[in-house]
């Protein structure tokens, strides 16, 4: 049974879709919050990214079908989230001479360029906030017929002192927000924590005509608009980072069920943040990176991927360059035995030790057993790397050809959830001096003189290269 942390009853709780209650249907409904197309998302956002695409890809490991939104903010969302001072989005086209929708478009693309390099699964649908203006007016002019919402002076403002069930995710009670306010008195508003959900500013660049003139919606309502109309006004499991918790998800679950009467989200899933170098990351200390920055240092795609999923999303990741340097090995030797394995000539009998059709069972289990405990990523590749352990020794003693095809499935399946994209490492092209040393550490293999074939591997490596002994012989790769 997968068991799934939900931050609404902060504990693990066995996982079960609405339509597998109603109707026995696997089917899964998801909902990512989306960037903010302002600028590149950073590596902290990627991880929280990919968390939610791994919890897809293992959902389908498990035979879900999962329907999945991730939406594309492009309008209304403010610097630090207030309801006043600049928007992200005006600061930027300010910024960089351009209307906002030119920088939306722009950042929109670079978005879409990193998650492919990232190897992350397509969502279902993008919605862009701007194309989904009618559906937020829609909502608020429910929530002020159902009593929750106001209008003052041409914008809308969400009651908060008429619900509730204000706090429920972030524990963060009305009560205890006036006792600590800080928040700019508006005077518009009849209690200072009320939030937008219309906002009316001609100085803004975005504007559309509503029932209360013109403006442009606040930042929450997209999430409850965009989520309902792809996915029901329930729906199974929602992402996002855990600086998302408050005050936009607390928001989000008013709005919604404000709105609709009924439960918003039954699995709300929050992903910590990251630090880099133990510190907070931001612009101002240098810490800052983004996908390009990481592969301008030379480092690829997949490695940054194997980094940021192979902590738990509930501990806060630590990323580091050493760290980023330990996870190209570690794919490196993934490669080596995907390598192997594919290159494998089967000499059809059973070699020494365990039979690999036994082990990839134990390892399918293994994996999919931790990753039912809250996607225990370490017990999965725990379970990956036994795995391939016990390949390399078996492709070193002899296989048959069933082991062969059963270990490439269970390979396969497993990368299925990870993503990682295994890769043959191919022949490189290379220079006399390799080839001899290549010549002369064979030649010692033969001998069985292992002192000298391991001094001649050493030189070779010093030269910048990884030797593989594959079925074919020896093969040399750069090293990363
Ligand atoms: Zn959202």
């Amino acid at each position: 049974m997968f068991k799934l942390y939900n931050s609404l009853t902060k504990q693990k709780e066995n996982f079960k879709s609405l339509a597998e209650e109603k109707n026995k249907k696997k089917l899964v409904t998801m909902y990512t919050c989306g960037p903010t197309v302002y600028d590149y998302v950073h590596i902290g956002n990627l991880r929280s990214f990919l968390v939610a695409d791994l919890l897809r890809r293992f959902l389908e490991f498990k035979g879900y079908k999962v329907k999945h939104v991730m939406n594309i903010t492009d309008v209304g969302h403010m610097v630090a989230d207030a309801e006043t001072g600049e928007d992200k989005m005006e600061a930027a086209a300010r910024r960089e001479k351009k209307d906002p929708w030119q920088i939306a478009e722009f950042f929109t693309k670079a978005f879409f360029a990193d998650i492919k390099r990232m190897n992350f699964l397509k969502a279902d649908k993008y919605p862009k906030a701007t194309d989904h203006i009618k559906e937020m007016i829609k909502i608020i002019l429910k929530l002020i017929k159902n009593g929750y919402a106001y209008e003052a002076n041409g914008s809308v403002y969400f009651d908060l002192s008429k619900f509730s069930d204000w706090g429920k995710l972030s524990g963060n009670k009305l009560e205890d927000l006036i006792a600590g306010a800080r928040v700019e008195i508006n005077p518009e508003k009849k209690h200072p924590y009320d939030f937008a959900l219309w906002i009316k500013n001609p100085s803004h660049i975005m504007q559309w005509n509503s029932p209360w003139g013109k403006g442009y919606p606040g930042w929450h309502i997209e999430c409850s608009a965009m989520s309902m109309k792809y996915l029901g006004e329930t729906i199974d499991i929602h992402t996002g980072g855990e600086d998302n918790k408050f005050p936009h998800h607390e928001s989000e679950i008013a709005q919604s069920e404000g709105a609709t009467g009924c439960q918003f989200v039954r699995f709300w899933l929050h992903v910590k943040h990251l630090m880099v170098d133990g510190e907070k990351m931001s612009k101002s200390k240098n810490n800052f990176y983004t996908l390009g920055q990481i592969l301008e240092k030379g480092y690829s795609p997949r490695a940054l991927r194997y980094l940021l999923i192979s902590s738990h999303y509930r501990d806060s990741l630590n990323f580091t360059f050493d760290g980023l340097e330990a996870a190209e090995t570690a794919l490196q030797r993934l490669d080596e035995t995907w390598t192997k394995i594919s290159e494998a000539v089967s000499e059809n009998k059973n070699g020494k030790g365990e039979s690999l059709v036994a082990a990839a069972e134990i390892a399918e289990k293994e994996f999919g057993a931790a990753l039912d405990d809250d996607l225990n990523i370490s017990g999965a590749f725990a379970a990956l790397f036994n795995f391939i352990r016990k390949i390399n020794a078996k492709l070193t003693s002899g296989v048959s050809k069933k082991e062969l095809v059963v270990a490439k499935k269970a390979l396969l399946k497993m990368d299925g959830v990870l993503g990682l994209g295994f890769q043959k490492i191919k022949a490189e092209k290379i220079s006399e001096q390799i080839k001899k040393l290549l010549g002369e550490r064979e030649q010692a293999r033969k001998i069985k003189d292992w002192k000298r074939a391991d001094e001649v591997r050493a030189e070779i490596e010093k030269l910048g290269y990884t030797v593989l002994d594959t079925a074919e012989g020896q093969k040399v790769k750069t090293k990363t």
